[in-house]
């Protein structure tokens, strides 16, 4: 077991609250903080897949999960007068009991409330400096008072603070995957049952998705631009009047959900990224989930990634005596499963916006052939396997156990 007694976890969405829990049950100390005022409730729809169903399991949440999944029935994709031409199964292998689908909120909720009575959360509060000290690591917080952490784990995903305080600017690590996303809350105007409606042209989609576990439904758009020239971080009121300019003339009911999605009251905007950095740790530093490897929106396993990911830490940092062997073996464990599932995203993307008039031919021609075509194509059954590929118990290889204190 490693010396390590107290942990600091930034961020208490996915990642953080699951490594609390498993942290408890080796007997470490978590405290969390959240920059948000409250647990973070609502937002899109996530996917619990493969081996997370079975962490799901040992953490003991796996029939909460399965109560609030949000029954989303099938993708229907639609033309420019809204007469559907195709559908498939609601996400790649969902219905089965290893891809569950549920809202982010629901998750967070789930993952959280048991961890309360044994980890310390420090809400509406944010790591500002972290100094590597003999005696660990002390941070200064934008509110509480600087304290002493044995670890740091930065839990705050794609946009990370602990990964550029610890391992330097967002630029240097993302790799921006040429398209712009937008979701949010919007008013049900086709009457949906449990079913999602995509409309596609070449380089842009909108939809919407309708679920008994939202209030109302999502909207959502996607959009491809080879240059963001800073649209993803510009205030809300320039990306709405983006938004609106690029599907500006588009058909089906594009004018009104844009107008929509423009008003929604958890308006989402931004590039989709992945990260990729060479090294996941530093010194007493350590990242996980969507900050050390966030595979995009596009790959749809980014929830699966964070709660085994929470589970393998703590499994090793039980293991391991020294804190830099138990990192490296985190890190050596999870590699291979992370780069499979970062892979995903470049055909999830393809095939939910293709960019070209040639590429939306070809994904119809697949679609139109019943769903037969698509399974042909793999997608499906690679998604669900490349969420069961690790694991979850095994022992890095002896030679690959011993991580330098280094971590660079
Ligand atoms: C639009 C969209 C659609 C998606 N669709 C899917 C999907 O279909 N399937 C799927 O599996 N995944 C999907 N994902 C990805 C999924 O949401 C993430 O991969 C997953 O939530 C990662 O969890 P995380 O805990 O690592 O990070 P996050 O969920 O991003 O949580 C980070 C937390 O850190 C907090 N935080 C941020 N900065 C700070 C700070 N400085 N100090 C303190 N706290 C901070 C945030 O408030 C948040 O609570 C989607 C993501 C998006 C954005």
């Amino acid at each position: 077991m490693t010396a390590v007694r107290t942990v600091l976890v930034s961020g208490a969405s996915i990642a953080g609250p699951a490594l609390a829990h498993w942290l408890h049950r080796y007997d470490i100390r978590a405290t969390v903080v959240e920059k948000a005022p409250a647990p973070r409730m609502g937002g899109h729809a996530i996917d619990v897949r493969g081996a997370a169903v079975d962490v799901a399991e040992r953490m003991g949440v796996l029939d909460s999960l399965r109560a609030s999944v949000t029954e989303t029935g099938r993708v229907v994709f639609v033309d420019t007068r809204g007469r559907p031409y195709a559908d498939i199964a609601p996400t790649m292998g969902a219905g089965d009991d290893r891809s569950l689908e549920i809202v982010r909120g629901d998750l967070t909720r789930i993952l959280h409330e048991p961890t309360v009575e044994h980890t310390e959360y420090l809400y509406d509060d944010s790591i500002t400096a972290l100094e590597e000290t003999p005696e660990g690591v002390r941070v200064s917080f934008r509110r509480s008072e600087p304290r002493l952490f044995d670890l740091v784990v930065g839990a705050d995903g794609l946009h990370s603070e602990t990964r550029r305080l610890t391992m330097g600017p967002e630029d240097d690590h993302a790799r921006y995957m040429g398209a712009l996303i937008c979701i949010g809350g919007v008013p049900d105007r086709l009457g949906l049952d449990r079913e999602a409606r995509l409309y596609n042209e070449p380089g842009r989609a909108a939809g919407m998705i309708r679920s008994p576990r939202f209030d109302g439904a999502k909207g959502i758009a996607l959009l491809h631009a080879p240059d963001l020239n800073g649209i993803d971080r510009a205030p809300e009121a320039d990306q709405k009047a983006f938004l609106l300019e690029r599907f500006a003339g588009a058909g089906w009911e594009c004018d009104r959900l844009l107008e929509d999605l423009t008003h929604s009251p958890d308006f989402y905007f931004d590039s989709i990224k992945q990260i990729h950095l060479d090294r996941w740790y530093r010194g007493r530093v350590v990242l996980l989930g969507d900050a050390a490897h966030c595979p995009s929106p596009m790959s749809g396993q980014g929830t699966t990634l964070a709660m085994v990911g929470a589970y393998v830490l703590a499994l090793e940092l039980s293991r391991h005596e020294r804190l830099a062997s138990a990192l490296h073996a985190y890190e050596t464990r999870m590699r291979p499963y992370v780069k499979a599932n970062q892979e995903i995203a470049d055909t999830g993307i393809g095939f939910l916006a293709p960019r070209t008039r040639l590429g939306l031919t070809a994904r119809n021609t697949l679609l139109r052939f019943g769903g037969f075509l698509t399974r042909l194509s793999g997608l499906d059954r690679r998604v669900v396997r490349t969420a069961e590929a690790i694991d979850l118990d095994a022992r890095p290889p002896a030679d690959m156990a011993e991580g330098s204190d280094e971590g660079r």
